[in-house]
Protein backbone atom coordinates (compact mmCIF):
# COMPACT_ATOMS: atom_id res chain seq x y z
CA UNK A 1 0.00 0.00 0.00
CA UNK A 2 1.71 3.60 -0.47
CA UNK A 3 2.12 5.62 1.97
CA UNK A 4 2.62 9.13 3.12
CA UNK A 5 2.42 11.88 5.69
CA UNK A 6 -0.90 13.60 4.29
CA UNK A 7 -3.15 12.48 1.35
CA UNK A 8 -4.95 15.98 -0.38
CA UNK A 9 -8.11 14.73 -1.94
CA UNK A 10 -8.88 17.04 -5.25
CA UNK A 11 -6.86 18.83 -7.71
CA UNK A 12 -8.67 22.13 -7.72
CA UNK A 13 -7.45 25.05 -6.67
CA UNK A 14 -7.48 24.23 -2.43
CA UNK A 15 -6.00 20.97 -3.02
CA UNK A 16 -3.45 22.14 -5.23
CA UNK A 17 -2.61 24.97 -3.06
CA UNK A 18 -2.28 22.64 0.12
CA UNK A 19 0.04 20.44 -1.58
CA UNK A 20 2.71 23.55 -2.28
CA UNK A 21 2.29 24.68 1.31
CA UNK A 22 2.97 20.91 2.78
CA UNK A 23 5.44 20.14 0.43
CA UNK A 24 7.11 23.80 1.06
CA UNK A 25 6.63 23.13 4.99
CA UNK A 26 8.82 19.55 4.12
CA UNK A 27 6.28 17.07 4.61
CA UNK A 28 5.39 14.36 1.83
CA UNK A 29 2.08 14.71 0.62
CA UNK A 30 0.46 13.10 -2.73
CA UNK A 31 -2.77 14.47 -4.27
CA UNK A 32 -5.67 12.06 -5.52
CA UNK A 33 -7.90 13.76 -8.07
CA UNK A 34 -10.72 11.82 -9.96
CA UNK A 35 -10.58 13.31 -13.48
CA UNK A 36 -8.10 11.52 -15.74
CA UNK A 37 -7.32 15.20 -17.22
CA UNK A 38 -6.28 18.01 -15.95
CA UNK A 39 -9.31 20.37 -16.38
CA UNK A 40 -10.07 23.30 -18.51
CA UNK A 41 -13.31 23.75 -16.44
CA UNK A 42 -13.53 27.60 -15.71
CA UNK A 43 -15.98 28.88 -12.69
CA UNK A 44 -14.38 31.53 -10.76
CA UNK A 45 -12.72 34.94 -12.56
CA UNK A 46 -12.39 37.07 -9.70
CA UNK A 47 -9.19 36.95 -7.67
CA UNK A 48 -9.31 39.46 -4.76
CA UNK A 49 -6.75 41.61 -2.98
CA UNK A 50 -5.58 39.86 -0.05
CA UNK A 51 -5.54 36.13 -2.33
CA UNK A 52 -3.00 38.10 -4.43
CA UNK A 53 -1.25 39.09 -0.97
CA UNK A 54 -1.21 35.20 0.18
CA UNK A 55 0.27 34.09 -3.25
CA UNK A 56 2.47 37.12 -3.11
CA UNK A 57 4.05 35.81 -0.03
CA UNK A 58 4.67 32.70 -1.92
CA UNK A 59 6.37 34.17 -5.04
CA UNK A 60 3.25 33.18 -7.05
CA UNK A 61 1.24 36.55 -7.43
CA UNK A 62 3.97 37.55 -10.34
CA UNK A 63 2.86 34.55 -12.07
CA UNK A 64 -0.91 34.97 -12.19
CA UNK A 65 -0.96 38.95 -12.96
CA UNK A 66 -0.07 38.19 -16.36
CA UNK A 67 -2.76 36.01 -16.86
CA UNK A 68 -5.75 38.70 -15.15
CA UNK A 69 -6.77 41.83 -15.83
CA UNK A 70 -7.03 44.07 -13.09
CA UNK A 71 -10.30 46.03 -12.29
CA UNK A 72 -10.07 48.78 -9.94
CA UNK A 73 -13.32 49.66 -9.37
CA UNK A 74 -16.54 47.46 -8.21
CA UNK A 75 -20.06 47.95 -7.49
CA UNK A 76 -21.44 45.79 -4.65
CA UNK A 77 -25.20 47.12 -5.27
CA UNK A 78 -26.28 48.69 -8.40
CA UNK A 79 -25.26 52.30 -8.20
CA UNK A 80 -22.75 52.23 -5.45
CA UNK A 81 -19.51 52.27 -6.60
CA UNK A 82 -16.01 51.49 -4.37
CA UNK A 83 -12.62 52.65 -5.81
CA UNK A 84 -10.28 49.51 -5.02
CA UNK A 85 -7.62 52.37 -4.88
CA UNK A 86 -7.82 52.78 -1.74
CA UNK A 87 -7.15 49.41 0.26
CA UNK A 88 -3.67 49.52 1.91
CA UNK A 89 -2.34 46.95 -0.25
CA UNK A 90 -0.18 45.92 -3.00
CA UNK A 91 -2.92 44.77 -5.04
CA UNK A 92 -5.44 47.43 -4.84
CA UNK A 93 -7.88 45.31 -7.26
CA UNK A 94 -10.06 42.34 -8.58
CA UNK A 95 -7.72 40.09 -10.66
CA UNK A 96 -9.87 39.17 -13.49
CA UNK A 97 -8.75 35.58 -14.28
CA UNK A 98 -9.92 32.06 -15.67
CA UNK A 99 -9.76 29.37 -12.48
CA UNK A 100 -7.98 27.02 -15.47
CA UNK A 101 -4.93 29.83 -15.42
CA UNK A 102 -5.06 30.13 -11.37
CA UNK A 103 -4.98 26.07 -11.23
CA UNK A 104 -2.10 25.79 -13.98
CA UNK A 105 -0.07 28.79 -11.63
CA UNK A 106 -0.61 26.43 -8.50
CA UNK A 107 -0.16 23.06 -10.19
CA UNK A 108 3.03 24.58 -11.93
CA UNK A 109 4.13 25.21 -8.01
CA UNK A 110 3.53 21.78 -6.75
CA UNK A 111 5.28 20.10 -9.86
CA UNK A 112 7.74 22.08 -8.57
CA UNK A 113 8.60 21.05 -5.27
CA UNK A 114 8.07 17.20 -6.67
CA UNK A 115 4.43 16.23 -5.10
CA UNK A 116 2.66 13.55 -7.03
CA UNK A 117 -0.63 14.36 -8.49
CA UNK A 118 -2.40 11.22 -9.29
CA UNK A 119 -4.95 11.22 -11.81
CA UNK A 120 -7.89 8.90 -12.24
CA UNK A 121 -7.73 8.29 -8.68
CA UNK A 122 -11.06 8.46 -7.31
CA UNK A 123 -11.75 8.40 -3.39
CA UNK A 124 -14.52 5.98 -2.32
CA UNK A 125 -13.45 4.96 1.13
CA UNK A 126 -11.94 5.95 4.36
CA UNK A 127 -11.56 4.68 7.65
CA UNK A 128 -8.94 6.18 10.49
CA UNK A 129 -7.98 4.83 13.91
CA UNK A 130 -5.61 7.25 15.96
CA UNK A 131 -2.56 6.81 14.19
CA UNK A 132 -3.35 7.06 10.38
CA UNK A 133 -6.10 6.88 7.61
CA UNK A 134 -6.71 4.86 5.37
CA UNK A 135 -8.60 5.62 1.82
CA UNK A 136 -9.88 3.35 -0.57
CA UNK A 137 -10.33 3.89 -4.41
CA UNK A 138 -12.45 3.09 -6.89
CA UNK A 139 -10.13 0.90 -8.69
CA UNK A 140 -10.30 -1.18 -5.46
CA UNK A 141 -6.58 0.27 -4.56
CA UNK A 142 -5.80 1.77 -1.48
CA UNK A 143 -3.59 4.41 0.33
CA UNK A 144 -2.56 5.21 3.50
CA UNK A 145 -1.36 9.04 5.65
CA UNK A 146 -1.15 10.23 9.06
CA UNK A 147 -4.01 12.86 8.13
CA UNK A 148 -6.38 13.54 4.79
CA UNK A 149 -7.79 16.78 3.68
CA UNK A 150 -10.64 16.53 1.57
CA UNK A 151 -10.73 19.23 -0.88
CA UNK A 152 -13.11 17.73 -2.90
CA UNK A 153 -15.34 20.03 -3.76
CA UNK A 154 -19.23 20.63 -2.84
CA UNK A 155 -20.04 17.16 -3.28
CA UNK A 156 -17.04 16.07 -1.29
CA UNK A 157 -16.79 12.41 -0.69
CA UNK A 158 -14.52 12.60 2.13
CA UNK A 159 -17.41 14.78 3.81
CA UNK A 160 -20.07 12.51 3.24
CA UNK A 161 -17.59 9.51 4.45
CA UNK A 162 -16.98 11.71 7.81
CA UNK A 163 -21.06 11.97 8.12
CA UNK A 164 -20.49 15.43 8.54
CA UNK A 165 -23.78 17.65 8.10
CA UNK A 166 -23.66 20.56 5.04
CA UNK A 167 -26.42 22.75 6.67
CA UNK A 168 -27.87 25.22 4.23
CA UNK A 169 -30.37 25.81 1.82
CA UNK A 170 -30.46 25.72 -2.28
CA UNK A 171 -30.85 29.20 -3.88
CA UNK A 172 -33.96 29.10 -5.89
CA UNK A 173 -32.25 31.44 -9.19
CA UNK A 174 -30.76 28.39 -11.26
CA UNK A 175 -27.46 30.14 -13.08
CA UNK A 176 -26.92 30.18 -16.68
CA UNK A 177 -23.25 29.71 -17.22
CA UNK A 178 -22.09 29.91 -21.22
CA UNK A 179 -18.72 30.15 -23.17
CA UNK A 180 -19.73 32.58 -26.44
CA UNK A 181 -17.62 34.80 -28.80
CA UNK A 182 -19.03 38.48 -28.78
CA UNK A 183 -19.48 40.70 -31.98
CA UNK A 184 -19.39 44.21 -30.11
CA UNK A 185 -17.79 43.23 -26.18
CA UNK A 186 -18.47 45.63 -23.80
CA UNK A 187 -15.67 47.98 -22.78
CA UNK A 188 -14.95 46.80 -18.94
CA UNK A 189 -13.03 43.86 -17.91
CA UNK A 190 -15.66 42.60 -16.00
CA UNK A 191 -19.56 44.00 -17.07
CA UNK A 192 -22.64 43.54 -14.58
CA UNK A 193 -26.27 44.85 -14.98
CA UNK A 194 -29.38 43.50 -12.78
CA UNK A 195 -33.00 44.33 -13.71
CA UNK A 196 -36.43 43.41 -12.78
CA UNK A 197 -36.19 39.84 -14.41
CA UNK A 198 -32.50 39.21 -12.89
CA UNK A 199 -28.98 39.42 -13.20
CA UNK A 200 -26.18 39.08 -15.80
CA UNK A 201 -22.46 39.34 -16.36
CA UNK A 202 -19.90 38.87 -18.83
CA UNK A 203 -15.88 38.32 -18.55
CA UNK A 204 -13.61 37.41 -21.00
CA UNK A 205 -10.89 34.97 -21.19
CA UNK A 206 -8.34 36.60 -23.22
CA UNK A 207 -8.43 34.89 -26.37
CA UNK A 208 -11.75 36.23 -27.99
CA UNK A 209 -13.88 34.13 -26.00
CA UNK A 210 -15.93 35.39 -23.02
CA UNK A 211 -18.33 33.79 -20.00
CA UNK A 212 -21.99 34.82 -20.18
CA UNK A 213 -23.64 34.20 -16.60
CA UNK A 214 -26.96 34.70 -16.11
CA UNK A 215 -29.83 34.35 -12.95
CA UNK A 216 -33.04 34.73 -15.65
CA UNK A 217 -36.37 34.96 -13.18
CA UNK A 218 -38.19 33.87 -15.82
CA UNK A 219 -36.77 30.65 -16.61
CA UNK A 220 -34.93 30.01 -13.14
CA UNK A 221 -36.44 26.61 -12.75
CA UNK A 222 -35.92 25.19 -15.93
CA UNK A 223 -34.41 21.61 -14.97
CA UNK A 224 -30.52 21.56 -14.41
CA UNK A 225 -30.31 18.70 -17.23
CA UNK A 226 -32.27 20.86 -20.07
CA UNK A 227 -29.93 22.10 -22.83
CA UNK A 228 -28.97 25.78 -22.68
CA UNK A 229 -29.10 27.39 -26.38
CA UNK A 230 -27.48 30.59 -27.20
CA UNK A 231 -30.78 31.79 -27.68
CA UNK A 232 -31.70 31.80 -24.26
CA UNK A 233 -28.79 33.16 -23.20
CA UNK A 234 -29.20 36.01 -25.87
CA UNK A 235 -32.86 36.52 -24.68
CA UNK A 236 -31.91 37.11 -20.99
CA UNK A 237 -29.33 39.26 -21.48
CA UNK A 238 -31.38 41.32 -24.18
CA UNK A 239 -34.08 41.38 -21.09
CA UNK A 240 -31.25 42.46 -18.04
CA UNK A 241 -28.78 45.13 -19.88
CA UNK A 242 -30.70 45.54 -23.30
CA UNK A 243 -27.92 44.10 -25.05
CA UNK A 244 -26.58 40.64 -25.76
CA UNK A 245 -23.65 42.23 -26.90
CA UNK A 246 -23.56 40.09 -30.50
CA UNK A 247 -23.18 37.02 -28.66
CA UNK A 248 -22.75 34.57 -31.68
CA UNK A 249 -21.05 31.08 -31.65
CA UNK A 250 -21.19 29.10 -28.38
CA UNK A 251 -18.59 26.37 -27.18
CA UNK A 252 -20.22 25.34 -23.93
CA UNK A 253 -23.32 25.97 -21.74
CA UNK A 254 -24.82 24.62 -18.45
CA UNK A 255 -27.22 25.16 -15.75
CA UNK A 256 -26.24 25.57 -11.91
CA UNK A 257 -27.58 24.97 -9.08
CA UNK A 258 -26.27 27.64 -6.11
CA UNK A 259 -26.47 26.97 -2.64
CA UNK A 260 -25.27 28.01 0.45
CA UNK A 261 -24.14 25.57 2.60
CA UNK A 262 -21.42 24.79 5.63
CA UNK A 263 -19.87 21.79 6.74
CA UNK A 264 -20.72 21.75 10.60
CA UNK A 265 -17.35 20.22 11.52
CA UNK A 266 -13.81 21.16 9.35
CA UNK A 267 -12.01 18.27 11.31
CA UNK A 268 -12.98 14.82 12.17
CA UNK A 269 -10.11 12.62 14.12
CA UNK A 270 -7.13 12.81 11.47
CA UNK A 271 -9.33 14.12 8.45
CA UNK A 272 -9.65 17.72 7.27
CA UNK A 273 -12.28 19.43 5.30
CA UNK A 274 -10.98 23.00 3.13
CA UNK A 275 -12.39 24.79 0.28
CA UNK A 276 -16.08 23.93 -1.51
CA UNK A 277 -16.17 20.50 0.28
CA UNK A 278 -16.14 23.12 3.80
CA UNK A 279 -18.57 25.55 2.38
CA UNK A 280 -20.13 26.34 -0.90
CA UNK A 281 -22.32 30.21 -1.50
CA UNK A 282 -23.59 32.23 -4.25
CA UNK A 283 -21.20 33.42 -6.64
CA UNK A 284 -21.69 36.89 -6.27
CA UNK A 285 -18.90 38.32 -4.69
CA UNK A 286 -16.18 36.13 -5.90
CA UNK A 287 -15.52 34.91 -3.19
CA UNK A 288 -15.24 30.70 -3.38
CA UNK A 289 -12.23 29.41 -4.76
CA UNK A 290 -10.09 32.49 -2.69
CA UNK A 291 -12.09 31.23 0.77
CA UNK A 292 -10.59 28.26 -0.31
CA UNK A 293 -7.27 28.87 -1.24
CA UNK A 294 -7.12 31.29 2.04
CA UNK A 295 -8.00 27.90 4.16
CA UNK A 296 -5.02 25.97 2.29
CA UNK A 297 -2.28 28.94 3.06
CA UNK A 298 -4.22 28.77 7.04
CA UNK A 299 -3.58 24.57 6.96
CA UNK A 300 -0.73 24.18 5.23
CA UNK A 301 1.83 25.27 7.71
CA UNK A 302 -0.18 23.66 10.52
CA UNK A 303 -0.17 20.64 9.35
CA UNK A 304 3.53 20.76 8.22
CA UNK A 305 4.20 21.07 11.91
CA UNK A 306 1.86 18.41 13.17
CA UNK A 307 3.69 16.08 11.13
CA UNK A 308 7.22 17.36 11.97
CA UNK A 309 6.22 17.22 15.64
CA UNK A 310 7.34 20.73 16.16
CA UNK A 311 3.90 22.76 16.68
CA UNK A 312 1.84 22.57 19.83
CA UNK A 313 -0.55 20.18 20.15
CA UNK A 314 -3.70 22.45 19.80
CA UNK A 315 -2.15 24.05 16.21
CA UNK A 316 -4.34 21.84 14.11
CA UNK A 317 -7.42 22.79 15.74
CA UNK A 318 -6.82 26.61 15.26
CA UNK A 319 -7.38 25.94 11.41
CA UNK A 320 -11.22 24.88 12.09
CA UNK A 321 -11.75 27.34 14.46
CA UNK A 322 -10.17 30.38 12.53
CA UNK A 323 -11.20 28.96 9.12
CA UNK A 324 -14.95 28.13 10.21
CA UNK A 325 -15.15 31.85 11.49
CA UNK A 326 -14.57 32.82 8.23
CA UNK A 327 -16.43 30.53 6.58
CA UNK A 328 -19.59 31.93 8.03
CA UNK A 329 -18.85 35.46 7.43
CA UNK A 330 -18.39 34.87 3.79
CA UNK A 331 -21.58 32.86 3.69
CA UNK A 332 -23.01 35.88 5.16
CA UNK A 333 -21.63 38.29 2.85
CA UNK A 334 -22.59 36.55 -0.47
CA UNK A 335 -26.08 36.10 0.90
CA UNK A 336 -26.54 39.85 1.40
CA UNK A 337 -25.32 40.04 -2.05
CA UNK A 338 -27.56 37.52 -3.73
CA UNK A 339 -30.39 39.21 -1.49
CA UNK A 340 -29.33 42.30 -3.26
CA UNK A 341 -29.16 41.41 -6.69
CA UNK A 342 -32.15 38.70 -6.70
CA UNK A 343 -34.14 39.40 -3.41
CA UNK A 344 -37.75 38.60 -3.58
CA UNK A 345 -39.26 41.14 -1.68
CA UNK A 346 -39.30 45.00 -3.61
CA UNK A 347 -39.77 46.66 -0.57
CA UNK A 348 -36.62 44.66 1.42
CA UNK A 349 -34.47 44.94 -1.69
CA UNK A 350 -35.04 48.75 -1.98
CA UNK A 351 -33.92 49.01 1.64
CA UNK A 352 -30.94 47.17 1.63
CA UNK A 353 -29.89 48.60 -2.29
CA UNK A 354 -30.26 52.00 -0.03
CA UNK A 355 -28.35 51.03 3.05
CA UNK A 356 -25.44 49.83 0.38
CA UNK A 357 -25.55 53.09 -0.88
CA UNK A 358 -25.37 54.73 2.26
CA UNK A 359 -22.41 52.62 3.34
CA UNK A 360 -20.55 53.06 0.36
CA UNK A 361 -20.07 56.85 1.03
CA UNK A 362 -19.38 56.58 5.08
CA UNK A 363 -15.65 55.69 4.89
CA UNK A 364 -15.42 53.59 8.06
CA UNK A 365 -18.65 51.25 7.26
CA UNK A 366 -16.82 51.09 3.41
CA UNK A 367 -13.80 50.05 4.76
CA UNK A 368 -15.33 47.24 6.80
CA UNK A 369 -17.32 46.32 3.60
CA UNK A 370 -14.43 46.10 1.21
CA UNK A 371 -12.39 44.49 3.85
CA UNK A 372 -14.65 42.00 3.63
CA UNK A 373 -14.75 41.54 0.03
CA UNK A 374 -11.29 41.42 -0.74
CA UNK A 375 -10.49 39.68 1.97
CA UNK A 376 -8.11 42.07 3.49
CA UNK A 377 -10.30 42.75 6.61
CA UNK A 378 -9.99 38.43 7.66
CA UNK A 379 -8.58 38.69 10.88
CA UNK A 380 -8.32 35.54 13.79
CA UNK A 381 -9.46 36.01 17.31
CA UNK A 382 -6.91 37.01 19.86
CA UNK A 383 -6.61 35.29 22.92
CA UNK A 384 -7.49 37.72 26.21
CA UNK A 385 -5.09 39.80 27.24
CA UNK A 386 -2.89 40.19 23.99
CA UNK A 387 -1.73 43.03 21.82
CA UNK A 388 -4.38 44.26 19.80
CA UNK A 389 -2.81 43.22 16.57
CA UNK A 390 -2.42 39.71 17.52
CA UNK A 391 -4.64 37.53 14.90
CA UNK A 392 -4.41 40.88 12.29
CA UNK A 393 -3.12 40.40 8.73
CA UNK A 394 0.74 41.55 9.03
CA UNK A 395 1.10 44.71 6.27
CA UNK A 396 3.91 44.11 3.75
CA UNK A 397 6.16 46.31 5.51
CA UNK A 398 9.82 47.21 4.22
CA UNK A 399 12.34 44.69 6.29
CA UNK A 400 16.08 46.22 4.51
CA UNK A 401 16.60 45.48 0.96
CA UNK A 402 13.40 43.18 1.34
CA UNK A 403 9.36 42.91 1.74
CA UNK A 404 7.83 41.19 4.38
CA UNK A 405 6.03 39.10 2.10
CA UNK A 406 9.19 38.39 -0.06
CA UNK A 407 10.43 37.23 3.46
CA UNK A 408 7.53 35.10 3.84
CA UNK A 409 8.61 33.09 0.70
CA UNK A 410 9.94 30.93 3.10
CA UNK A 411 7.20 29.66 4.88
CA UNK A 412 9.23 30.22 7.99
CA UNK A 413 7.84 32.30 11.19
CA UNK A 414 8.91 35.86 10.33
CA UNK A 415 9.79 38.02 13.38
CA UNK A 416 9.80 42.02 12.55
CA UNK A 417 11.97 43.86 14.99
CA UNK A 418 11.32 47.57 15.02
CA UNK A 419 12.40 48.06 18.29
CA UNK A 420 15.16 50.68 19.33
CA UNK A 421 17.75 48.34 20.14
CA UNK A 422 17.32 45.85 17.22
CA UNK A 423 18.42 42.59 19.82
CA UNK A 424 15.37 40.55 19.77
CA UNK A 425 16.69 38.32 17.43
CA UNK A 426 18.82 37.41 20.01
CA UNK A 427 15.78 36.05 22.21
CA UNK A 428 14.73 33.03 19.94
CA UNK A 429 16.25 29.64 19.59
CA UNK A 430 18.39 29.60 16.43
CA UNK A 431 16.60 25.58 15.67
CA UNK A 432 12.98 27.46 15.69
CA UNK A 433 11.66 28.31 12.33
CA UNK A 434 11.89 31.76 12.37
CA UNK A 435 13.47 34.07 10.71
CA UNK A 436 14.06 37.61 12.10
CA UNK A 437 14.42 40.96 10.26
CA UNK A 438 15.26 44.80 11.13
CA UNK A 439 11.97 47.13 10.18
CA UNK A 440 11.91 50.67 10.88
CA UNK A 441 9.65 52.23 13.89
CA UNK A 442 6.38 53.78 12.75
CA UNK A 443 3.30 55.03 15.11
CA UNK A 444 0.85 52.88 13.35
CA UNK A 445 2.12 49.17 14.14
CA UNK A 446 3.58 47.56 17.02
CA UNK A 447 7.37 47.73 17.60
CA UNK A 448 7.75 43.71 17.76
CA UNK A 449 5.43 41.51 15.77
CA UNK A 450 5.86 37.66 15.01
CA UNK A 451 4.04 36.77 11.59
CA UNK A 452 2.94 33.52 11.19
CA UNK A 453 3.71 31.67 7.59
CA UNK A 454 0.35 32.34 6.48
CA UNK A 455 0.68 36.14 7.09
CA UNK A 456 -0.80 36.85 10.16
CA UNK A 457 0.21 38.20 14.12
CA UNK A 458 0.59 35.70 15.80
CA UNK A 459 2.42 37.68 18.62
CA UNK A 460 3.13 41.45 18.49
CA UNK A 461 4.66 43.79 21.17
CA UNK A 462 5.78 47.59 22.29
CA UNK A 463 9.14 48.31 22.91
CA UNK A 464 8.96 48.34 26.93
CA UNK A 465 11.40 47.22 29.58
CA UNK A 466 9.22 43.14 29.49
CA UNK A 467 9.23 43.24 25.82
CA UNK A 468 12.41 40.32 25.29
CA UNK A 469 10.35 37.96 28.24
CA UNK A 470 7.00 38.56 26.24
CA UNK A 471 8.76 37.86 23.06
CA UNK A 472 9.85 34.41 24.45
CA UNK A 473 6.78 33.76 25.50
CA UNK A 474 4.90 34.06 22.16
CA UNK A 475 7.32 32.20 20.32
CA UNK A 476 7.43 29.43 22.91
CA UNK A 477 3.62 29.49 22.58
CA UNK A 478 3.57 29.33 18.74
CA UNK A 479 6.71 27.15 17.96
CA UNK A 480 6.12 24.92 20.60
CA UNK A 481 9.39 24.97 21.92
CA UNK A 482 11.02 27.28 24.71
CA UNK A 483 12.53 29.88 23.22
CA UNK A 484 16.56 30.61 24.55
CA UNK A 485 16.28 32.03 28.08
CA UNK A 486 19.43 34.13 28.84
C1 LIG B 1 -20.58 30.55 -11.82
C2 LIG B 1 -19.54 30.51 -10.78
C3 LIG B 1 -18.68 31.59 -10.64
C4 LIG B 1 -17.72 31.59 -9.64
N1 LIG B 1 -16.92 32.68 -9.53
C5 LIG B 1 -16.01 32.72 -8.55
C6 LIG B 1 -15.11 33.83 -8.44
O1 LIG B 1 -15.15 34.76 -9.24
N2 LIG B 1 -14.18 33.83 -7.43
C7 LIG B 1 -14.11 32.79 -6.55
O2 LIG B 1 -13.27 32.84 -5.64
N3 LIG B 1 -14.91 31.71 -6.64
C8 LIG B 1 -15.85 31.64 -7.62
N4 LIG B 1 -16.64 30.53 -7.76
C9 LIG B 1 -16.43 29.38 -6.85
C10 LIG B 1 -15.18 28.54 -7.21
O3 LIG B 1 -15.24 28.09 -8.53
C11 LIG B 1 -15.06 27.36 -6.25
O4 LIG B 1 -15.21 27.85 -4.94
C12 LIG B 1 -13.71 26.66 -6.36
O5 LIG B 1 -13.59 25.95 -7.56
C13 LIG B 1 -13.53 25.66 -5.21
O6 LIG B 1 -12.28 25.04 -5.32
P1 LIG B 1 -12.03 23.63 -4.61
O7 LIG B 1 -10.62 23.26 -4.97
O8 LIG B 1 -12.37 23.72 -3.18
O9 LIG B 1 -13.07 22.63 -5.28
P2 LIG B 1 -13.19 22.19 -6.81
O10 LIG B 1 -12.70 23.25 -7.71
O11 LIG B 1 -14.59 21.72 -6.99
O12 LIG B 1 -12.19 20.95 -6.95
C14 LIG B 1 -12.48 19.69 -6.35
C15 LIG B 1 -11.66 18.62 -7.05
O13 LIG B 1 -11.87 17.37 -6.36
C16 LIG B 1 -12.03 16.33 -7.32
N5 LIG B 1 -12.79 15.25 -6.69
C17 LIG B 1 -14.11 15.25 -6.36
N6 LIG B 1 -14.44 14.08 -5.77
C18 LIG B 1 -13.32 13.34 -5.70
C19 LIG B 1 -13.03 12.02 -5.20
N7 LIG B 1 -13.98 11.25 -4.63
N8 LIG B 1 -11.76 11.54 -5.29
C20 LIG B 1 -10.77 12.30 -5.86
N9 LIG B 1 -11.00 13.56 -6.37
C21 LIG B 1 -12.26 14.07 -6.28
C22 LIG B 1 -12.76 17.01 -8.46
O14 LIG B 1 -12.59 16.30 -9.68
C23 LIG B 1 -12.11 18.39 -8.49
O15 LIG B 1 -10.97 18.43 -9.34
C24 LIG B 1 -17.61 30.49 -8.75
C25 LIG B 1 -18.45 29.39 -8.90
C26 LIG B 1 -19.41 29.40 -9.89
C27 LIG B 1 -20.29 28.24 -10.04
Amino acid sequence: METTDVLVIGAGPTGLMLAGELALAGVRCRVLERRAETSNLTRAFAVHARTLELLDARGLADRLLPRGIPVREIAPAPGATVDLGELDSRFPMVLIAPQSGTERVLEGRADELGVPIVRGAEVTGLRQDAERVVVELADGGEESARWVVGCDGAHSTVRGLLEVPFTGTEYATHILLADVRLTAPPPEAMFAETGPSGAVVVVPFGDGWFRAIAWDREREQVPLDVPLPVEEMRDAFGRVAGTDFGMSEQRWSTRFLSERRQAARYRVGRVLLAGDAAHVHSPLGGQGMNTGIGDAMNLGWKLGAAVRGSGPPWLVDTYATERHRVGAQVLALTDTFNNLVLGYSPVRQFLQRQAVRLIVRVGPARRIVVGRLSGIGIAYPRGHGTHPWTGRRAPDVACGAQRLYEVLREGRFVLVDATAAGALAEEVEPSLPVTTVRARPTPERPDAMLVRPDGYVAWAGDDESDIAARLRHGVGRWCGSPARVS
